[in-house]
């Protein structure tokens, strides 16, 4: 029988998991294709920001970890532009990559919205690593700059809007208060006006979530000092000025926006249902309707729990679901049936500056603060162990082989 060739394009959370399940079953050849050799663990990005720890330590070697599972896992450094259904091929820039089962995986970016004029080009993101590294040093650079020219006596304050009270724009916002405060501690400055606005459209942070996780993030977020500006959406930007609700203006230095996604740009170019995020309809075993042999996992596609509820775009449902979609490709090509995903959110995890973080897990344990802090960092710390193990072992075999 001849070894079918399956194509994972994306090697983020949902990627890499399938990647382990498909190249440990030993019944396929595996081709990993993603437009950058690493997987970045957007997780753990407040903690690059908060200059708590270096970029190695927020990305993952695609190439060391595909060659840890020998011969028949290959991994390409490609952008996929398109997908041939019909020839069974997916276009990358230079070439065309075939395949008998497909698991699409390539994630979400952030959702500027068309109505708010000039956001997208006067506003940072940070749902890629260089653009998380390119915040990271604008913004140290900004502060650099505003205490060199106005010598350590900030006559103006210096304003960081973060736009989206969701998990990210939350983490972001205690992160960067966090590092400010500790950035006066540590050098007793005297300009101490930087001002840190989270601006979002409800009522409330953390819209949908545990109500156990929002007074308590509130709480943090407000004794960090940071001003929630609520009710509030973002009409127009220019430089270093925005309109929020068609009227009142807010002066900024810096600006972050964080306010929803949208699938990847690979599902504009694909005839096949689609959400309002263009996030991909997949059936309960994870397989497009139209395509039985293309699979879509994590946030590139619209997913539920067995009760048909709609699951939040997360790192954990994205880890089950390439889990489920792996699992379901190796039962096709061995003739066996295929197993409903079992998708579940487990919980919520919020780093809120420091060593300070909130939980809410399987309905009944809920959390914050300093242990709260140690739960999450060992579940990050877990996963990236894991992963840092498997890429050493790909190393060593390559040395061998040489
Ligand atoms: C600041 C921040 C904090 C977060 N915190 C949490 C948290 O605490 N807990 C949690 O559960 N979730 C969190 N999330 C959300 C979580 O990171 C995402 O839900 C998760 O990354 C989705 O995984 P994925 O595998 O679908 O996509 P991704 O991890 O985004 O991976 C997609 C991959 O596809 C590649 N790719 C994209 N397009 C192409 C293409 N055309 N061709 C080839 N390759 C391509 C990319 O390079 C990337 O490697 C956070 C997100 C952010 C931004």
């Amino acid at each position: 029988m001849n070894r079918k060739r399956v194509v994972i394009v994306g090697g983020g959370y949902a990627g890499v998991e399938a990647l382990h399940i498909l190249a440990s079953s030993g019944w396929c050849d595996v081709v990993l294709i993603d437009a950058h050799p690493y997987h970045y663990l957007q997780t753990d990005v407040y903690s690059l920001i908060a200059n708590e720890c270096s970029i190695g330590q927020v990305s993952v070697d695609l190439v060391a970890l595909c060659l840890s599972y020998g011969d028949h896992v290959t991994y390409i450094k490609d952008t996929i532009r398109a997908i041939d259904f019909d020839n069974r091929c997916v276009s990358g820039e230079n070439s065309c990559h075939p395949y008998d089962y497909l698991l699409l995986s390539t994630g979400a970016r952030t959702a500027f919205s068309a109505s708010a004029i000039g956001l997208k080009e006067h506003s940072h993101g940070v749902k890629t690593l260089p653009s998380a590294l390119r915040f990271k040093q604008q913004f140290e650079q900004r502060l650099y700059q505003r205490m060199e020219s106005e010598g350590g006596w900030c006559g103006d304050p210096f304003t960081i809007v973060i736009g989206g009270g969701g998990l990210s724009g939350v983490e972001i916002a205690a992160e960067m208060a966090y590092y400010v405060e500790k950035f006066y501690r540590d050098n007793s400055l005297t300009c101490d006006n930087i001002h840190i606005y989270l601006v979002i459209p409800h009522e409330d942070i953390l819209e949908g979530m545990d109500p156990y996780l929002i007074p308590n993030a509130t709480k943090r977020l407000r004794s960090l000092g940071v001003r929630i500006i609520n009710h509030s959406r973002i009409t127009s930007v220019e430089e270093h000025r925005l309109v929020l609700n068609g009227e009142t203006p807010l002066v900024f230095d810096f600006m972050i926006f964080t306010g929803g996604i949208v699938a990847s740009t690979l599902t504009s170019t694909m005839d096949t249902p689609k959400n309002k995020k263009s996030q991909l309809i997949v059936d309960e075993y994870l397989s497009l309707v139209s395509y039985g042999q293309v699979f879509a996992a994590g946030d590139i596609a619209e997913l539920r729990d067995l009760k048909g509820r709609l699951l939040p775009s997360s790192a954990q449902i994205a880890e089950q679901s390439g889990r489920c979609a792996a699992v379901n490709i190796v039962a096709l090509i061995n003739g066996q049936a295929m197993k409903k995903a079992p998708l579940r959110l487990k919980g919520v995890m919020i780093a809120l500056g420091g060593k300070y973080a909130s939980v809410s897990l399987l309905g009944w344990f809920r959390w914050s603060g300093y242990g709260a802090y140690w739960i999450k960092w060992g579940v990050m710390r877990w996963y990236r162990l894991r992963m840092i193990r498997r890429c050493k072992l790909g190393v060593s075999m390559r040395s061998a082989e040489v």
